[in-house]
């Protein structure tokens, strides 16, 4: 059993094919439509579809202008690509240490972090448990910075009942197939910003341009010019088409997941040496992932034995994440003597369990099964 796995139907398969067999394998009609309905599916005005959910970051950092002497706040737990796409703009990645209930970057931290340097902030919500946004929201506005939310686990959880992706001025998603709706690879940026969305665009094919009025001296029909240094970052018609089947399923994939996390929560209930995850009341967490704590003071196995007894029956287990400025890359230039307290506790802790909308209620009994046996002998 996976910790988290894709869905794919006949009417997935389908919809490639019909793309396969049409005249336009990228930069083509389904690209538009799916970007049209997934906009409309978050909330958001615009929606730009990236080669994957790293490169939806990279383009949002570009976009917001990040740029060489910038500092960028973000949290230590999440996956790289969340500070490095600061790094890909030159960029420093500054750690805010995450509330401890949450798991989410805390914004009182993120007040610490603040200097004359700072221009974005990059909270990520993490699991799919939006962060506490009003909050992060005005330190955004006292400060004048650009909020680029990673959503790469937020694929249909709302905060305060709006949608994740129609809050900030950015936000990203990710269409792995471990994640809520796949493409293959895929990402997505959502903005409510004419401008930033033009941007958008040109970052994602090379910075250039074919349109009469972007043109500083159009010389006629053939002509186009590049006004950015930009990437070849297109998603295809391929994945599009994918991705389009795929969110019509979105609304069942998370009600799924929902009903996965609600019968582990009351597994779990009372089960003195496990902390189940933390549920704001103003927030719907989209549930990409189902993360426990371990009590360890309150038991004789450690984390690592836990988690080898977990994969010894074949249970698809887990850890997100280590803390981003712990890896070597991060150590070596300049974060060695970055420590996030909590950040550091909750990653000796954390096991992530199977959850995925195919998962059945068996699945579920299984894993808790194999829990329960495994407390019991420690
Ligand atoms: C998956 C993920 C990404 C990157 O997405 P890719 O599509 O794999 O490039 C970024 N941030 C977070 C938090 C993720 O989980």
């Amino acid at each position: 059993m996976p910790y988290g796995r894709q869905w794919l139907d006949e009417d997935d398969i389908n919809s490639v094919i019909e793309v396969l067999q049409s005249d336009y394998l990228t930069t083509g009609p389904k690209i538009a439509q799916f970007e049209k309905e997934f906009a409309q599916y978050v909330d958001a005005k615009f929606a730009v579809a990236l080669a994957n959910g790293t490169a939806a970051l990279h383009a949002a950092c570009f976009v917001a202008g990040i740029t060489k002497g910038d500092e960028v706040i973000t949290t230590p737990i999440t996956f790289a690509a969340s500070a490095n796409s600061v790094l890909y703009c030159g960029g420093t990645p500054v750690f805010a240490d995450i509330n401890p209930y949450t798991y989410n970057i805390d914004p009182a931290q993120i007040r610490k972090k603040i200097t004359s340097k700072t221009k974005a902030i990059i909270p990520v919500h993490f699991a799919g448990q939006p962060c506490y946004m009003d909050e992060i929201s005005e330190i955004a506005q006292e400060y004048d910075l650009v909020v680029i939310e990673d959503a790469a686990h937020a694929l249909g959880a709302d905060y305060k009942g709006r949608r994740i992706g129609s809050i900030s001025d950015l936000t990203t998603f990710s269409f792995h197939p471990v994640k809520h709706i796949t493409t293959g690879e895929g990402g997505m940026v959502t903005t409510n910003d004419e401008k930033l969305y033009k941007k958008l665009l040109l970052f994602r094919s090379h910075g250039i341009t074919r349109e009469k009025e972007s043109l500083r001296c159009d010389q006629g029909a053939w002509f186009y010019e590049q006004l950015d240094l930009g990437y070849n970052y297109r998603m295809t018609d391929i994945q599009a088409a994918l991705g389009l089947s795929q969110l019509r399923k979105s609304n069942r994939f998370l009600e799924r997941r929902r009903e996965i996390a609600a019968l582990y929560n009351e597994a779990f209930a009372d089960i003195e040496s496990l902390i189940i995850p933390f549920q704001a009341n103003e927030c719907h967490s989209s549930w990409h992932l189902y993360v426990i704590q371990l009590k360890l003071e309150k038991l004789s196995i450690a984390r690592k034995g836990f988690f080898e007894a977990m994969l010894a029956e074949n249970i698809g287990v887990n850890v997100h994440y280590i803390p981003v400025y712990k890896h070597p890359y991060y150590q070596d230039n300049g974060y060695r003597n970055t420590k996030c307290q909590y950040s550091e506790q909750y990653y000796e802790r954390a096991i992530t369990l199977p959850i995925f909308p195919k998962m059945s209620n068996q699945d579920v009994a299984e894993v808790v099964k194999v829990i329960k046996q495994i407390l019991g002998r420690s």
